[in-house]
């Protein structure tokens, strides 16, 4: 056996062992697209597919940092380790999202049975798509109960980061466009459990009234999943086990329905396929694209046809 699988067994045991410096270690490898992630995946794979994946979205502002404050308490209160990915898909290069170093500044700091990690994807082989999924198998095989993936921007972007979760919360609240900007947004074919933050504020039960009637009037097959609507103050904490309550109900139909194995097959394919498209890319990108630009340049020119310039490209 090679010293660097060594370092990875090792590294993958510490991670196991609860050793919060060993995630970090191991999230930088998948941060930094790390030649030894082969080996990496391959030492968890024993370990991985007992996490619950909880995917938390909606509007800046709507609560999602104090939400999940609260839900990692909650459901640190009901003994599960908790591991939480913050993710921005809309700005890649930014370095590492606010939302998760707030948190972390917070009550969670010295609690070893949570880890919290902001994900940039420092702009390469394809981005927030390609780290994100690997990010949650780290997690899941480091032994988290729950991985929750916070992501900025329903809607937005061409990364669906929500498609990745076994369940998918979608955050309102009153005073931000409420229901018509829900319709435009697209959040309500992604939401398993709808949450109406800040139930404390004026138009909290509007919100929740238009979003029930916009949901029963979605089609919906037999014997789906009817998304609950579950009203909440994060900030003191209200409600937050009636939340807790609904991911588990969604959890448990998730297991009797057979839709966590087909969501889990979803999951792979995009790594599979975001692991398959930047090993292509690594063929003609190795110094940074300028066999692309050319074979571009040629096109535009009317020198090529694209065709002929993918083919080259592979080639
Ligand atoms: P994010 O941008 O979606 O992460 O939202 P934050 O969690 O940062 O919250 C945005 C603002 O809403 C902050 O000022 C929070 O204090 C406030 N907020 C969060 N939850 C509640 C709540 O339950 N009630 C009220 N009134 N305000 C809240």
């Amino acid at each position: 056996m090679s010293r660097t699988n060594v370092e990875v067994d090792d590294l993958v045991a510490a991670a196991r062992g609860g050793s919060p410096r060993a995630v970090a270690r191991l999230i930088s490898l998948v941060e930094d697209a790390s030649p030894r992630l082969r080996e990496v995946m391959s030492a968890l794979r024993p370990h991985v597919g007992h996490a619950h994946v909880i995917g938390l979205t909606g509007a800046p502002g709507v609560g999602k940092s104090t939400t999940t404050n609260a839900l990692v308490r909650e459901l640190r209160a009901a003994g599960k380790r908790v591991g939480v990915l913050a993710v921005d898909p809309s700005s890649p290069f930014s370095g590492g999202a606010l939302l998760g170093d707030r948190i972390r500044m917070s009550d969670h700091a010295t609690d070893a049975g949570v880890y919290i990690r902001s994900m940039a994807s420092r702009g390469h082989l394809g981005g927030l798509a390609w780290s994100t999924p690997q990010a949650i198998r780290v997690l899941d095989g480091a032994g988290f109960d729950v991985v929750l993936v916070e992501t900025v921007g329903v809607g937005q972007s061409e990364v669906e980061i929500a498609g990745l979760a076994d369940t998918t919360l979608v955050l309102l609240a009153p005073g931000m466009g409420d229901g018509i900007q829900a319709a435009k947004a697209g959040i309500l074919e992604i939401g398993d459990v709808y949450v109406v933050n800040k139930a404390d504020r004026d138009g909290a039960a509007k919100v929740r009234r238009e979003l029930r009637s916009m949901l029963t009037l979605a089609a919906r097959p037999e014997g789906a999943w009817r998304p609950p609507v579950v009203a909440i103050a994060a900030q003191s904490h209200t409600d937050l086990d009636k939340l807790t309550a609904a991911i588990e109900e969604h959890r448990a139909w998730l297991d009797d329905s057979g839709t966590l194995r087909q969501r889990r097959i979803r999951r792979a394919r995009e790594e599979v396929e975001a692991i398959a498209v930047a090993a292509l890319r690594s063929r003609w990108e190795p110094q940074g694209g300028g066999r692309l630009d050319e074979l571009a340049a040629a096109v535009a020119a009317g020198e090529s046809d694209p065709y002929a310039a993918a083919d080259a490209l592979l080639g």
